[in-house]
């Protein structure tokens, strides 16, 4: 499922910093070195342009010495963790996205082609990329000017606070504003949960 946003990943690189850096996050618990969850933590900053490119890639560097003081310890398999927050610091963001999911859903314990890390991580696709990456969605103009810019203040005060369990709330003002976009309004109502980079709320924000 990845491989078809892979394109779209090259030309919109903060989506592929996000994803690699969700997928580290679901796994949080297991990344019990400072250093790993320090770059992924760096990752999610640089994505939004609050952490340099230097930092990114010192807090690689960190992540990697993490991930071989592990793999000295609990072997190739026991250093998932550790080498799915090494790969998320690459400043590359396919490499970074692509290899971080991997081993990720392994150190969760899922098997190569299936199981329920899988799953949340299909769902953190959804969430980023929507239908981006197979067709241009935009946002009616009206609908940002509505009643003072209630839509994007919600959104912008959803995705600042990462108070996402009020998506359902955006898509009643969504409602109200006039949006008919079922894409967009079923989303907002969807159950899966939602992070940084959630492809409705970028399109309100304008983030790409
Ligand atoms: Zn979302």
């Amino acid at each position: 499922m990845l491989n078809t946003c892979r394109g779209f990943i090259r030309k919109h690189p903060r989506k592929g910093h996000l994803f690699a850096a969700a997928c580290c996050q679901r796994i949080w618990p297991l990344l019990t070195d400072s250093r790993s969850s320090a770059a992924v933590e760096t990752v999610a900053l640089f994505a939004e342009g609050q952490a340099s490119r230097e930092q990114l890639v010192a807090a690689s560097k960190s992540a990697e010495d993490a991930h071989c003081d592990a793999f000295e310890h609990k072997g190739k398999v026991g250093a998932s963790a550790e080498w799915s927050a090494q790969f998320a610091a690459s400043t590359d963001p396919w490499f970074a996205a692509s290899r971080a999911c991997n081993f990720a859903f392994v150190a969760a314990g899922d098997g190569l082609w299936e199981g329920p890390e899988h799953e949340a991580q299909s769902d953190l696709l959804r969430c980023i990329f929507g239908p981006l990456p197979f067709r241009s969605v935009g946002i009616v103009p009206s609908l940002l000017t509505w009643n003072a810019g209630a839509v994007a203040n919600v959104a912008l005060s959803i995705y600042l606070d990462r108070d996402f369990g009020r998506m359902p709330q955006l898509a009643k003002v969504l409602t109200e504003a006039g949006c008919c976009d079922m894409d967009i309004l079923n989303h907002c109502r969807c159950s899966a949960p939602h992070v940084r980079g959630c492809w409705v709320l970028d399109l309100i924000l304008g983030k790409g």
